[in-house]
């Protein structure tokens, strides 16, 4: 990762919907410091567009909680939800050669087909995939429905997506002693995936691949539940024509349970810890980070 004299660009992008534990650290710590063995930057990026969940004081926290653990970054502070407009300009152009639909299903619609049907195939996070209900509209119908008002996600059309990517789709991963391996993606796993919700102009999909390129980002270091989307990571890439970066999933930290680290099981926060008296130096060594990134590095 050194050895080349591109810059490197990193980023952490968290999500301002809860407080930071100690599985948003390890991914900081490791941008962070790559960021530095590299010679590179390292960005940050709000990941705000689910407008409703993300606030002021969860962002405000971010701030504390990463310069608490001694990280700096670039400015200014990148922000998801100042390019709508961005997202919009893919989609459109996705859409102008037929490679997205509109969709009126309720998710409760794909979850009950799923229900109904032992066997029924499911994408790499255990959702059920979308039958293709709304693709099956005839384009009067969309027309109607869409001039009626009725709230619309948009889908990529996976076969119509695929067909036009003549190349083999692959990205470079690096491994956690930064050997490189090229990773051969299979996007038809995720079916015809949402790229725009009907609450959200846009999908974490399409806003991740669109700002990975707009801020030149060259290594994606992310935790290893985001691995199987990278497949569909580089198929809209290819089909954007947007430079590829290269990736390195790190493993997920676990609790006692085995179970990953999240906001949603109430992992304990960074700022609980900084209060318990733990300090950063702690948690560096705590997390083995720098021995990490010292494979990586030589
Ligand atoms: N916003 C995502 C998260 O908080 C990270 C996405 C990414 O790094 O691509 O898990």
């Amino acid at each position: 990762m050194t050895r080349s004299y591109i810059s490197h660009v990193f980023r952490f992008a968290p999500s301002p919907n809860g407080y930071l534990h100690l599985g948003h650290a390890f991914s900081a710590l490791m941008n962070n410091e790559m960021a530095i063995a590299s010679g590179g930057n390292l960005l940050l990026r709000m990941e705000d567009i689910d407008v409703e969940r993300c606030r002021p004081e969860f962002e405000q926290a971010i701030y504390e909680d990463l310069a608490w653990l001694g990280l700096s970054w670039e400015a200014p502070v990148r922000r998801q939800s100042e390019h709508f407009d961005a997202y919009a300009e893919a989609l459109t152009s996705l859409e102008a050669r037929g490679l997205v639909y509109p969709c009126f299903c309720a998710r409760s619609d794909v979850i009950g087909v799923a229900a109904e049907r032992p066997g029924w195939p499911r994408d790499p996070d255990g959702s059920p995939l979308y039958p293709g209900t709304c693709k099956r509209l005839s384009p009067a119908e969309r027309r109607a429905r869409l001039a009626a008002g009725q709230p619309a996600a948009l889908r990529i059309d996976m076969a119509a997506a695929m067909a036009q990517v003549r190349q083999r789709i692959a990205w470079r991963e690096y491994g956690t002693a930064g050997e490189r391996r090229d990773i051969y993606a299979d996007p038809r796993q995720w079916g015809d995936a949402v790229l725009a919700r009907k609450d959200i102009p846009a999908s974490y999909h399409i806003a991740v691949v669109v700002d990975d390129a707009m801020q030149g980002i060259t290594d994606v270091v992310r935790g290893e539940d985001l691995f199987m989307a990278t497949s569909l990571h580089r198929l809209l890439q290819i089909l954007l024509d947007l430079p590829a970066p290269s990736y390195h999933h790190h493993e997920l930290l676990r609790d006692a349970a085995g179970r990953k680290l999240s906001k949603s099981l109430r992992a304990k926060s960074l700022r609980a810890m900084h209060r318990e008296g733990v300090t950063a130096a702690d948690l560096n060594e705590q997390l083995g980070i720098k021995r990490r990134v010292f494979a990586f590095a030589s």
